[in-house]
């Protein structure tokens, strides 16, 4: 196993950043780009991994068994900085203190690497301050930047970048993948891979958990059940409570380790008591685990709402191109129902009500049960005939 065979799909990518490793086309900055879930940030891991290989620069660069490789891939590389945020933003402070590290030569024979996994979230302030030390890089330091797309960085920072753009995954080649990595047969990997739509780490959930496969069959089942005002408001209170169980059980964990830290530094377990000071450090630490509990909930029915969408794109593509690509291909007889009973731009309103519920949530601060309940409202009446009609 290299570093590389973990980039799925992204054929063309590997190849150009395997030449630079070996030290054609080398770069002091680069920008990976692509949609959520293609790898960007595993492909500058990986590109950092043969930064540092013991191997050398060569073809073999990123061999995946080294010492380098592993540390890098492990994330505790001496000469390996990754800026990893769950917060909306990325200040300057924080980018001073890369830009000091950036300045440092590299301890082992590679290179000073300074990974920046989300550089849409960099303020103009610290994106200046970044700016500064692209511009005038020490000799031994590579740059390596991540955003969903090229106009996510400001434009003084993009032109002093080599730019990688990753693609969405082929459902073959994340089929391919789950079967490799996780040894599931080629039935759930296929399923899978079109349900996540490129997205290999949602690809990963599906193919690996009951529990996650078993909600996704909820939600997408949703459109065929909507007949009526009881059945629009169950779905939507359904539909919500599956979004809250799943973004409580991606928080949770995170919230448990981040209490047993906070109790640790305060030394709340060894002394048997709370110093003055742990009080404030525990509500503010409460305070953001709440506002990101909020934001899973967000993002969870976000995805929802993204599922709800490729039903009705598969009962378009049916309708208008007689298409056998569909996302949800494991539910033709019912997308065939769905098809028979509206027409083509019956569903095209159903997915304009659906983005439309998601501005309300994500851009107005609507409450997701709240919109959630009208947008089934909506899709159900544009189910019966003559209100829509
Ligand atoms: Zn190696």
């Amino acid at each position: 196993m290299t570093v590389w065979d973990d980039l799925v799909g992204q054929h063309r990518v590997t190849e150009s950043l395997r030449a630079a490793a070996a030290g054609h086309g080398m770069s002091h900055a680069w920008l990976f780009t692509g949609p959520p879930g293609s790898g960007r940030s595993n492909a500058a891991v990986a590109f950092a991994a043969a930064l540092e290989c013991e191997r050398g620069q060569g073809p073999e660069a990123g061999c995946g068994v080294c010492h380098a490789c592993h540390t890098v891939l492990a994330g505790s590389h001496a000469d390996v900085t990754m800026v990893r945020t769950e917060k909306l933003s990325i200040g300057v402070d924080e980018v001073r203190e890369l830009v000091r590290r950036s300045a440092l030569a590299p301890a082992g024979r590679g290179w000073q690497v300074l990974v920046v996994e989300d550089a849409d979230r960099l303020t103009e302030q610290a994106a200046n301050a970044l700016l500064k030390a692209i511009e005038e890089p020490t000799p031994r330091t590579v740059w390596l930047l991540c955003a969903p797309t090229v106009e996510d960085v400001l434009p003084t920072i993009r032109s002093r970048t080599r730019l990688i753009v990753l693609a969405t995954p082929s459902v073959e080649d994340v089929a391919a993948f789950l079967v490799r990595s996780d040894g599931v047969t080629d039935e759930v990997a296929t399923y899978a891979a079109r349900a996540s739509q490129g997205h290999i780490g949602r690809a990963r959930a599906l193919a690996r958990d009951d529990a996650t496969r078993a909600r996704r069959t909820e939600v997408v089942g949703i459109p065929a059940r909507l007949t009526g005002i009881g059945d629009a408001m169950r779905a939507a209170a359904r539909l919500h409570e599956l979004a809250t169980e799943e973004a409580e059980a991606l928080t949770t964990a995170a919230d448990e380790r981040e209490r047993t830290e906070l109790d640790r530094a305060y030394g709340v377990v060894e002394r048997g008591r709370r110093p003055r000071e742990y009080g404030p450090a525990l509500r503010d630490l409460e305070k953001s685990q709440k506002t990101r509990a909020k934001r899973r909930v967000l993002d969870v029915v976000d995805r929802s709402l993204m599922e709800l969408v490729s039903v009705y794109r598969d009962v378009l593509a049916i309708q208008v191109a007689g298409r056998d690509d569909l996302v949800n291909a494991d539910r033709y007889d019912e997308l065939r129902r769905l098809a028979d009973d509206a027409p083509a731009e019956v569903q095209l309103r159903r997915i304009d009500a659906v983005f439309e519920a998601r501005e309300q949530m994500l851009e107005f601060n609507v409450p997701p049960l709240l919109a959630l309940e009208s947008l089934m409202v909506g899709l159900q009446l544009r189910s019966g005939n003559a209100a829509v009609r």
